[in-house]
Formats: structure tokens, sequence, C-alpha cells
């Protein structure tokens, strides 16, 4: 039979997620020197991952990365296999009789928990569901959020926390040329929000936030960002900290709460803007209170402990109550397992090494993983692109043990196997015919895109 990787047969690589390290592991595939052929797997009908559901509306330069994904879905050697569930519509073993070597790229589709009792009551959200929300994901598309009460509280300081804050303190006006999705528009033109508490176990130099997102909540129009200067006392720890120069992002962070601290929010109410974002430290929440909903967070302040850089925050005693009906969990995301495939539950990601999925520290053969489900939910969409080509360049140093020495008909298997199940796929050209009906209802709005958020309704469009 002809050697893997060349043209009468070529390396068959399945890639289940269409997020961005997906699309970096199929650019990496398609660039390598071998012939291979790239079939991409992806639950939704839409591909992107959190490109299209994750990044906020008001952040559009960041989805300029779909641009060079567009260039990659277009390269002969790629194919989409849309709406397809794996391990429901097709079984992990399936694939790895199809194909030479399977990239897992699933992300981390759930999230931490906070383990406080009322953790559950009505009124308390994850972040991640309200961001999937307001970006038109189809899971979370009959949410309902309350945004009837005056105060918010949002716990967690990094980017999705910032994300949350600063979709709940900008107007209508300010998000409606943007790509939200309409009906998360119509509930926040509702909103009652005033006052939103952006809360943080640790202090303020230990905030997860990156300059340039923070920087945006000084630039809001109807919205004041406030910092009390008592919160911003540095212990030594925490000074030795933002004296390392490795660590001039945080420095960067300090010094914008600093500004905000001492910009005074007084004069006449009428002179005050509608909204102010609150950030606070060393604040934990001990209890979610109320009868059948969220009415109280009791709060615990805490102490830093620790040397520098492995500070962590103890509570000290000290606790208060604050009133509120609406709170945001946004303490990091979360893999999920995937049957038929390893996991490692305390760290919520796909074991391996160098990207080889491992099962008690052996290689399981044909099985690699890329992104959050590979090293945690951290980092910005760029990092995923050197995450994805360790892992291609692992999988092709073990192009020799990929060798089956069978022939293995990739897409074509799958499809048969889809058919035979009555699965509707979805391939890219179809995607890109319901991406131009969204870029349409956009036009007539003013808006990049008018997303469609029913499964349904997309595949009414294509039928
Ligand atoms: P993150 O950056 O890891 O922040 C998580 C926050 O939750 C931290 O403040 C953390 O505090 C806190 N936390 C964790 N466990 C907690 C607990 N039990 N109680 C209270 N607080 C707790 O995670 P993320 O905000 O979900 O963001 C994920 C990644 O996506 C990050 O790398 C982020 O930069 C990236 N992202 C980027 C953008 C952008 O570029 N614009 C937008 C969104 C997200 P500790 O520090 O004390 O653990």
């Amino acid at each position: 039979m002809a050697q893997l990787g060349s043209e009468q047969n070529p390396l068959r690589v399945a890639i289940v997620g269409s997020g961005p390290s997906g699309f970096y592991a199929a650019e990496a595939l398609i660039k390598s020197d071998i012939d291979i052929k790239v079939d991409m797997l992806e639950r939704l009908p839409s591909p992107y991952g959190l490109v299209r559901s994750g990044v906020a509306p008001d952040h559009p330069k960041l989805k300029q990365a779909i641009l060079l994904y567009d260039k990659i879905a277009q390269s002969p050697e790629f194919n989409l296999i849309a709406n397809i569930t794996v391990g429901k519509d097709i079984s992990v073993d399936e694939l790895r009789d199809s194909h030479h070597a399977i990239i897992f790229t699933c992300g981390a589709e759930s999230d931490r928990r906070l383990g406080i009792p009322g953790e559950d009551l009505a009124g308390s959200y994850t972040a991640t569901e309200f961001v999937a929300w307001y970006n038109g994901h189809p899971d979370y598309r009959d949410r309902q959020f309350d945004l009837s009460n005056e105060v918010a509280v949002i716990i967690g300081q990094g980017n999705v926390a910032a994300d949350v804050a600063r979709i709940l303190s900008k107007t209508v006006d300010e998000l409606k040329h943007t790509d939200i999705a309409e009906h998360a528009l119509d509930v926040l033109a509702e909103s009652k929000i005033k006052d939103i508490y952006v809360i943080g176990r640790r202090g303020p130099a230990q905030a997860k936030f990156t300059p340039k997102e923070l920087r945006e909540f000084g630039e809001l129009e109807h919205c004041d960002a406030v910092v009390d200067s008592t919160e911003l006392e540095l212990n030594k720890a925490s000074h030795i900290e933002l004296e390392e120069k490795s660590n001039i992002g945080s420095k960067k962070i300090y010094d914008l709460f600093q500004k905000y601290s001492s910009r005074a929010i007084s004069g006449p109410a009428s002179s005050r803007k509608a909204r102010r974002c609150h950030f606070q430290f060393l604040r934990s929440p001990v209890e979610l209170l109320g009868d059948s909903k969220l009415e109280r967070v009791r709060i615990e302040h805490n102490q830093l402990s620790g040397d520098p850089f492995k500070q962590s925050a103890r509570g000290s005693g000290k606790f208060y109550e604050l009133e509120t009906g609406i709170l945001f969990r946004s303490i990091g995301y979360r893999g999920i397992p995937m049957q038929g495939v390893p996991f490692h539950d305390g760290w919520g990601v796909f074991p391996n090494d160098d990207g080889r999925i491992t099962e008690n520290d052996e290689i399981v053969p044909q099985f690699y993983t890329a992104g959050w489900i590979k090293r945690g939910p951290s980092g910005i969409i760029g990092t995923n692109r050197a995450c994805s080509v360790a892992t291609v360049n692992s999988l092709l140093a073990d192009l020799d043990t990929l060798d089956s020495g069978d022939q293995k008909a990739g897409a074509e298997t799958l499809y048969s196997l889809l058919d035979s199940r009555n699965v509707r796929y979805i391939n890219y050209q179809e995607w890109k015919s319901i991406d131009a009906t969204e870029v349409e209802r956009g036009q007539a709005k003013g808006k990049p895109r008018e997303k469609i958020t029913y499964v349904k309704e997309m595949l009414e469009l294509l039928n």
C-alpha cells in the first residue's frame, strides 16, 4: 500500500471542535509537507466556537480571527461536518476506524463552581451562560435573565467578568450596532441595573484582567468605574509582585485602579453617570440568600497569605451582606468529559503529554488534544495557535505509529454512518449561506450581522 501521507494514502485527521484551537490545528496540518485530509466536526451548525459565542459583541477586532479561519476552511484539504455530536451521532470508536488520528479541541464547555450554599438559587447565573445568551448561542437562546434589580454582583476578576460587567454597564445605544443577539438587546434595554459590583477574592495586584479590558471602564459614556482608595493598600508580598518586571500587566492594572480611585464621583446627581461599576477586593461570597430567589449575598472579607506570586485568600471572620437580585459567577471555565476519551476530573482536561492523550500515563494511540481541553481555560485566542502547533508536531512525529496498514476512508465513512442514522450534517458551503443570511439581516439594522439563534431556523433556511 502507498506510504501514509502520500497522495494515494493521505493522512486523515478528524478534529473535534471548530473553535480557534481546532482551526489552528487544521492550519498546521495543512501547512505540513505531507498529504493530509482534515475533517472538522462541530456540534452546532455554525463554526468558530468561542470566537462566535464567547468574544464580546463590542470587541469586533477580536472576531477578525474568523477571516483567517475562513481562509483555512477554503483549503482543498479541509472539510467541515457540522451539526453532529461526537458521542451521540458518531462514536469516538467510529472516528478511530475512519481516521488515522483524532485531535480533540472541544474547549471547556462548563464552569467551575463556588461550592457555597444557595449557589443554584434563581438569580444566580454563570457568566458563561449570560455570555452565550447575549452572543446568540442556540443552547442558551431561551434563558431568562432578570435585570429588574438595581444591583448586580459579579464574582471573579478575569476578562470574562470584565465582558459581563461592560455589557451590563453599556446602554442600548452603545450596543445596538454590534452583533449582539436581538433577544438580548431587548432585555438589556429594560435593565434597571445601576450598580455593578465586580468582586475579587484576592487583592488589586492579583486581578486577572488585561490592561486593555480594564482601561475600557474608564472610557464608558454612561458608567463610572469606582474604586475605594483604602482597598488599594498592598501587603509586602504584593509590592514585590508589582515590582517584578515580567509582571508589568499587573502593575498597569493596579495603576488603572489607582486612577479610578482618584476620580471623585460627586456633584449633583444630575451630573453623574447613570451607572457605576465598583471593583472590590479581598472578599468572597460565602452564601447566597433568599426565599425562592436571590435576595442577598453574604460576603466575607479576606486576607492574603503566602509568598509573592503564591498568595492565597483566607477568610478573616468579618462578614457583611449585600442586597442584590442577580449574581454572575465568573470564576473560570471547566472542560467536560467525552465518552471514550480519558478525562482528568480534578483539572477538567484530557490528560496529555505534549498533546498526546494519555491514560494512566500511557499514550493512547491516535488520540491528540489542543486548546483549553488540553491545558485548561487560560490565554487569549492567539495562545491557542502555539498550543495547536505543538500538538500537530507531536502527531506528525508519530506518523509511523499512526500507519495501521489499512487505508482509511475518512469523511466517506462518516457520511454513510450519518446518512444511515438520518443525521442532517452541514458542510462549509452551507454554513456560508447561513452566514450570508445573518449578514444581510444585520445590514438592515446597521449591525455586522443578526445571528440566527435557533438551530431549527438555520436548518429550515438550508432546506
Ligand atoms: P480567569 O482569567 O482565570 O479569571 C478567573 C477569576 O475567577 C479570577 O479572578 C480568579 O481569582 C477568580 N476565582 C477563581 N475561583 C474562585 C473562587 N472559588 N472564588 C472567587 N473567585 C474565584 O478566567 P476567565 O475570566 O474565565 O477567562 C478565561 C480566559 O479567557 C482568560 O485567559 C482570559 O484572559 C480569556 N479571555 C480573554 C478575553 C479578551 O481577550 N478580551 C475575553 C474573555 C476571556 P484568583 O486569581 O484568585 O484565582
